[in-house]
């Protein structure tokens, strides 16, 4: 069987030896005698694989020891809600940039629980850029600043992290965490669902300031709450124990790769391969503002819109598969998370190329 190149936003692909690790160990992990889908979440084997996994995103993001990381379930969407449930703190406002469908369903969210104030918008322009920090307008009391670094569908990146000053800075980096190194202690909160850039769907991963924690209202569920989960390392009820095994690979895998700086360095290169295309190309566009191009999702379009579908059957017949963009932008995207090999990029330019010469 021969697998093919997956460039789905996600579930997204995964690296291949975590998936014949995973294969190897799935009647017995280390001489257990069991899958770890049949463990114990509370057995000493599993106990030390939540650790392990814990230690290593640890080291490859360099977390603080003053920062907690929590491993939750609900996807980054229940994020939306726990964030302002959790760190409003008594306060009635939050602030939050606006820079696409991921930010609106934040700030949709936030509403059930304050004024969310949007301090930045790139929506004058389709949502095809990063609001620079100058035209962002703080308000007063605000509890946080929220911001999305990188928009999966619209395919922005913040190539720069935000300065709130004291006022605690909150990321939704669900699809571009563990693609580069970045600077823990600027953020009071990030998190992530862990389908794009790190596992598994059902498992997310908070990071959270310690002073964060413990200021949700009493009659906050358990679940909602922060501190539950802090208090309990992660293990107050069941925790996504497959999701959390499969994340430990791929953070094995990542460090065996030389770490988020190497990440950096081949997904600038496998980024700069398609964007070099786009631009060199009538044929193919991609609207974001060249500064602000995510290396993670790039969507594109076709000059003749007629040949979408065309253009999709002929990439999957050569194995590129889930080019098709979001429903609601249409056109196509290609998603190149760390696991998508150079070489999947280099098939997939190598097609459009050839469609361009064949269609143009
Ligand atoms: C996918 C995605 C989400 C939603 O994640 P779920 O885990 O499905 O809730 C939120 N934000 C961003 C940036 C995403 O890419």
């Amino acid at each position: 069987m021969s697998r093919v190149f997956n460039f789905s936003a996600g579930p997204a692909v995964l690296p291949e030896e975590v998936l014949k690790k995973a294969a190897a160990e799935m009647l017995d992990w280390n001489g257990s005698g069991q899958s770890v889908m049949e463990m114990s979440h509370r057995g000493k084997e599993f106990i030390a694989i939540a650790e392990a996994a814990e230690a290593d995103l640890r080291e490859l993001l360099a977390i603080p020891s003053n920062y907690k990381v929590l491993f939750l379930q609900g996807g980054a969407t229940l994020q939306f809600a726990m964030i302002p449930m959790n760190l409003l703190a008594g306060k009635t406002s939050a602030d939050y940039v606006n820079t696409g469908e991921w930010s609106k369903k934040a700030i949709k969210e936030a509403k059930l629980f304050c004024q969310p104030n949007v301090i930045a918008s790139s929506e004058d322009q389709k949502f095809t850029y990063a609001p620079a920090q100058g035209d962002w307008k703080p308000s007063a009391d605000a509890a946080y600043v929220h911001y999305c670094a990188n928009e999966t569908i619209g395919g922005v990146e913040f190539q720069w992290i935000p300065e709130t000053g004291d006022v605690p800075l909150v990321c939704d980096m669900s699809s571009n965490i563990l693609s580069k190194p970045i600077d823990i202690t600027k953020y009071g909160l990030i998190y992530a669902g862990a389908q794009k850039n790190i596992g598994p769907a059902g498992l997310t991963i908070v990071i959270i300031r310690e002073d964060l924690i413990g200021k949700a209202p009493e009659k906050t569920p358990a679940m909602l709450n922060y501190k539950t989960h802090a208090d309990a390392d992660s293990m107050y009820n069941t925790p996504p124990t497959y999701g959390i095994y499969i994340a430990g690979l791929v953070f094995k895998w990542l460090k065996e790769q030389g770490g988020l700086a190497a990440m950096q360095k081949k997904n600038a290169e496998k980024a700069a391969l398609i964007y070099d295309l786009l631009d060199s190309s009538s044929f193919y566009n991609n609207p974001v503002r060249r500064e602000d191009r995510s290396l993670m999702n790039i969507p594109f379009t076709l000059a003749k819109p007629e040949l979408d579908d065309e253009f999709l059957k002929g990439a999957k017949a050569r194995g590129l598969v889930q080019l098709k963009g979001h429903r609601s932008v249409g056109g196509m995207r290609a998603s190149i998370y760390n696991a998508m090999p150079l070489e999947g990029v280099q098939a997939l330019v190598e097609y459009m190329k050839e469609f361009e010469v064949k269609n143009a």
